[in-house]
């Protein structure tokens, strides 16, 4: 099963047209039922293969903790969908892509995922548009 946002936890919300919109509030709802008992590792570490896979081979580290297991192996990774794009989603690896995206002369659409590589934890941080 290839990568969508709605795979990602937080990814039902639209996507961003314009601006950057950030999922940490939902987030944190997240977290907080955690810490309260309210919802299990079960229901929260549960990134797809795909997602799994992608997080090991170009996950960047995060400097903070996951918030369910806190381990030190919380990763965020990135991919662009939009209008030429693969129907999965674009992982960008470095910044070179990024910045190509912005010059393709179509508009994108960019996510910001976190992984933790211990758990599997996930969840979106934030999507922002590129114009292109
Ligand atoms: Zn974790």
């Amino acid at each position: 099963m290839s990568f969508v946002p709605s795979s990602a936890r937080g990814g039902d919300h639209a996507p961003a047209t314009s601006g950057v919109v950030s999922y940490r509030l939902a987030r944190q709802r997240l977290v907080d039922a955690f810490a309260r008992g309210a919802r299990t590792t079960e229901e929260l570490c549960d990134a797809q293969p795909e997602l799994r896979r992608v997080a090991h081979s170009f996950g960047r580290s995060v400097a903070e903790p996951c918030p369910i297991c806190d381990s030190d192996d919380l990763v965020t990774v990135s991919y662009a969908f939009g209008p030429g794009l693969p129907k999965s989603g674009r992982v960008l690896t470095n910044l070179k892509e990024m910045r190509n995206l912005a010059t393709r002369g179509k508009p994108s659409t960019c996510y910001l995922v976190e992984v933790c590589r211990q758990c599997w934890w996930n969840h979106l941080r934030e999507s922002y548009g590129v114009p292109g």
